[in-house]
């Protein structure tokens, strides 16, 4: 029974959802923000099932934050000691997706004894999991893409294209041409694909062929952003391709942050006048290696624009990803600054270490730009709140974002290369305060963030969206 009351007359148990987030905050806000939405939308409670191996102080205290009728769950540890150091992250995921298969099923099987369970969710490097689901007999199985649909259109022809690009990505002369999607050069194609040795290339044509395995996918996305890839996927229905759903922007909402004490930065930000500062912030993970750290405090100082900057230490010693799973510094990161940088900049520069709050950050009315790495919740923060951006992607599908968002609709500037304090000073000044493609990006961005609000409404195209994928759990 979906609705009304059961045979006895009581009232019917909410419809319950499980989604499995695996490691990233990038993963977790969204989908938890998905929960949100059926929950204040829809009546639906849901459960967030997490991994042992991210269970860092920034992701317990998100969960912690979350609303009564959506519930944490983190799985068992498995053990991953048998993979190289310097495995993937995407490996890493996924591997531990996989050894979670008989917890996640043992989950959702109890989970199902004490509620209406009728989904289950997944990120896209959860997809071993739909064989959770299915041993448990959950109804319906979603996967979320938590990215674009430039992404998912790269990830569905994903099993054409290895089997068509005959070397590496990164040596191809002409671009990746998708339909509906901007051309992509083959060096900006997901850093996963770049390297067809490495174990997480399988693993992502593992989960290319797991998409299809969805009785839908969800992708947090809205047509504007995205115009052309929406209507292709809309108009070609192809045979084994689930329906695809738009449903976003999904993103933490300011109140979130509203707790007290009100974190330092945001007081800062009080005192500042509006649209004049540009914050800079590379996701849960990013982090730059020395040299290139500073020069961006370099280029920031000569931009004489104010700034707020998320500083993390070097990843010289590893990758650029280095933070994912914990989002905090390994090391203090100001140390690493120039020498006299944090002195000379005091007045109108604030620097926070590894984490801020960044959603009140982009909502304060003193933040005018925002340097980002183009992670696709940060940029969906960014144009929710009409903020205009600078583009310095690092990894994953960063540098793919940025070139659709700077090609495709122009909404960021991209620092140009090779990346030097001129540059840097350059890019930001002209987001800021610049009449040529400056003053563009800013109107563009104006215009994407009506349109984002106007799809999250009653009667909007993301509201009407997730209702239709909730409608056939009365069927
Ligand atoms: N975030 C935050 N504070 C920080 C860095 C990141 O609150 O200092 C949040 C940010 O608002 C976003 C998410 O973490 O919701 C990062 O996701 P994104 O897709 O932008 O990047 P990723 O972390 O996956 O690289």
């Amino acid at each position: 029974m979906a609705n009304g009351a059961r045979d006895d007359g009581s009232p019917a148990r909410p419809p319950h959802v499980a989604m499995l987030a695996t490691p990233g905050m990038g993963h977790l806000i969204p989908l938890a923000e998905l929960a949100r939405r059926l929950a204040s939308r829809h009546g639906a409670t849901a459960t967030l099932l997490t991994f042992a191996s991210t269970a860092s102080a920034t992701q317990r205290a998100f969960l912690a934050s979350l609303p009564p009728g959506i519930a944490s769950l983190r799985l068992p540890p498995v053990d991953l000691s048998d993979l190289p150091r310097g495995a993937a992250i995407e490996t890493r995921m996924s591997e531990e997706t996989a050894r979670s298969v008989p917890a996640i099923a043992e989950a959702l099987t109890k989970m199902k004894e004490t509620t209406r369970l009728v989904a289950f969710v997944t990120d896209i490097f959860g997809t071993d999991a739909f064989d959770a689901a299915r041993a448990a007999g959950v109804g319906r199985r979603y996967l979320f893409n938590p990215t674009n649909l430039h992404m998912l259109a790269l990830l569905l022809r994903l099993p054409e294209l290895d089997a068509t690009v005959p070397g590496e990505f990164r040596d191809l002369a002409e671009p990746v041409r998708l339909p509906g999607c901007v051309p992509i050069p083959g060096s900006a194609i997901l850093s996963p694909l770049q390297d067809k040795g490495d174990p997480c290339y399988r693993w992502m044509l593992h989960h290319a062929a797991g998409c299809r395995e969805a009785d839908a996918i969800l992708v947090n996305s809205f047509d504007a952003v995205e115009p052309e890839a929406a209507a292709v996927l809309r108009q070609q229905q192809e045979p084994g391709r689930p329906p695809v759903y738009n449903v976003g922007p999904l993103i933490l909402t300011e109140t979130d942050t509203k707790s007290s004490p009100r974190a330092a930065c945001l007081e800062w930000l009080d005192r500042q006048p509006a649209r004049s500062v540009i914050f800079v912030s590379f996701g849960s993970g990013g982090a730059l290696r020395t040299e290139q750290m500073r020069e961006l405090a370099l280029g920031l100082e000569l931009s004489g624009q104010r700034f707020l900057w998320v500083v993390r230490s070097p990843s010289d010693q590893g990758a650029v990803s280095d933070n994912y799973y914990d989002a905090e510094s390994k090391e203090d990161p100001f140390v690493f600054l120039p020498e006299g940088f944090v002195e000379r900049t005091k007045d109108v520069g604030f620097l926070v270490s590894s984490w801020a709050p960044q959603i009140g950050v982009i909502a304060h009315e003193a933040t005018g730009g925002f340097l980002t790495h183009c992670g696709w919740n940060s940029t969906l923060e960014s144009l929710v709140h009409g903020v205009p951006m600078v583009a310095w992607p690092l990894y994953a599908e960063q540098h793919q974002n940025a070139v659709m968002l700077a090609e495709g609709i122009g909404a960021v500037i991209p620092v140009p290369e090779p990346k030097r304090k001129e540059t840097v000073a350059g890019v930001v000044k002209e987001l800021m305060a610049g009449e040529q493609k400056g003053a563009a990006v800013r109107a563009t961005v104006a215009e994407l963030q009506k349109a984002a609000l106007e799809g999250l409404r009653e009667g909007g195209a993301a509201t009407t969206a997730l209702a239709e994928v909730v409608e056939k759990w009365a069927t």
